[in-house]
């Protein structure tokens, strides 16, 4: 009788791998032994060891190509939040990921480590030490979120009896899909392609001269090396019985800061003014959504996106922060660079965003 060849364990695939997380999350995988193949529907770098599979993750066969002999999958693929394409939301993050799991079960992979996101809970109004068991949001703030709370909720990934279904499966055969997802919250740190360059083009714009509110709302900003050891220690603690099979896990710095002053501070880093003028959260929110139903109206007639969306406003003038105790007890999660030493390495890695360059 034909034994069938496990796949090694330090053999995995990152969906979504060129990103900037992706790439982070790649080159931590890479240090610590594994074999790494990238799949995404970009090429943005190249490294010793690691393979790039290029394709649209909706596409089964390019997928099963590059989980060959894969135990381990990180999928970390999304279309950016900025993007209002709901058509593009839904076919990358629901029918992508159903797609992604149909081929981890064709190729024998083991273990599935979704990046999903702490916004799954955030609905636009303030959100205090929010713990997983939250319920998610019933009127997400964008077709992003609305995604991303299906991606991770539906029957595809974290839906019971899909979990629990697999993971007994495991159990008795000693094979099957154990699923976990990883929820971050403001990623920053170098090579992010949007908080940082969008912060300095709105000053060297003139427009950081505000501050939305009171200047008080506390959120969570995340250093991208601690969003990438949640994901491994996720994904090492993955194995059959385990209580974190189906489960989402908050990943944050653990130190909860006021949006403006963690702003005011990269931008005082890069050479840029603080803001400092106040403006009342609830005028600029309602300006938000005037121009947004302005917009949609129009559309037909005219195409015009407004960058100062209900959503930004939200994110930029509410409380949301999360706790990560759930995460620390189960996975052993402990941030590894702190808040101010992230702020001082991400300040440090753009030299051409400094004022005056
Ligand atoms: P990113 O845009 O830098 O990376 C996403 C990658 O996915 C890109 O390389 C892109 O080419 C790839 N991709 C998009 N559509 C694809 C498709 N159809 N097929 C294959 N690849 C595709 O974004 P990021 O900031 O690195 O985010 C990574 C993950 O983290 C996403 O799932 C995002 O939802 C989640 N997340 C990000 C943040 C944050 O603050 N950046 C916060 C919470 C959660």
């Amino acid at each position: 009788m034909a034994t069938r060849v496990r796949p090694s364990s330090k053999r995995c695939a990152v969906i979504g791998g060129s990103g900037f997380l992706g790439r982070h999350l790649v080159e931590k995988l890479v240090d610590r032994g594994y074999t790494v193949s990238v799949f995404d529907i970009r090429q943005s770098y190249e490294l010793p060891g690691v393979t790039f599979h290029q394709g649209d993750l909706c596409d089964k066969q390019a997928l099963l190509l590059a989980m060959k002999d894969v135990s381990l999958v990180f999928h970390c693929a999304s279309p950016a939040p900025a993007s209002d394409d709901r058509r593009l939301f839904e076919r990358v993050n629901i029918e992508g990921t159903r797609t992604v799991i149909q081929a981890c079960n064709e190729a024998g992979v083991q273990k599935l480590v979704l990046t999903s996101s702490a916004s799954v809970v955030f609905e636009g109004t303030d959100v205090k030490n929010g713990g997983e068991d939250l319920p998610y949001a019933k009127k997400p703030i964008d077709y992003y979120t609305q995604t991303k709370i299906q991606q991770e909720k539906s029957r595809t990934f974290l839906g019971l009896s899909f979990v629990s279904q697999l993971v007994l499966e495991a159990f008795d055969e000693g094979k099957g899909l154990l699923t976990v997802a990883i929820r971050p919250h403001g990623i920053f740190g170098p090579r992010d392609p949007q908080l940082v360059p969008i912060l300095v083009d709105s000053a060297r714009k003139g427009k950081m001269r505000f501050i939305i509110g009171d200047g008080t709302n506390v959120v969570d900003f995340t250093y991208v090396e601690n969003v990438v050891h949640g994901h491994i220690l996720a994904a090492e603690r993955l194995r059959p019985g385990s209580p974190i099979c189906g489960k989402p896990y908050h990943i944050t710095n653990d130190e909860p800061v006021r949006f403006w002053d963690f702003m005011s501070e990269v931008l005082v880093g890069l050479g840029y003014a603080a803001p400092r003028y106040h403006l009342p959260y609830a005028v600029v929110y309602g300006l938000a959504l005037l121009l947004w139903l302005l917009a949609l109206i129009l559309r037909p007639l005219v195409s015009f996106k407004p960058t100062f969306t209900p959503m930004r406003v939200a994110l930029a003038g509410t409380h949301h922060y999360y706790s990560c105790e759930r995460a620390k007890r189960d996975l052993g999660y402990k941030p590894l660079v702190s808040l101010k030493e992230g702020i001082a390495r991400t300040v440090q890695s753009y030299p051409h965003l400094r004022r005056g360059a």
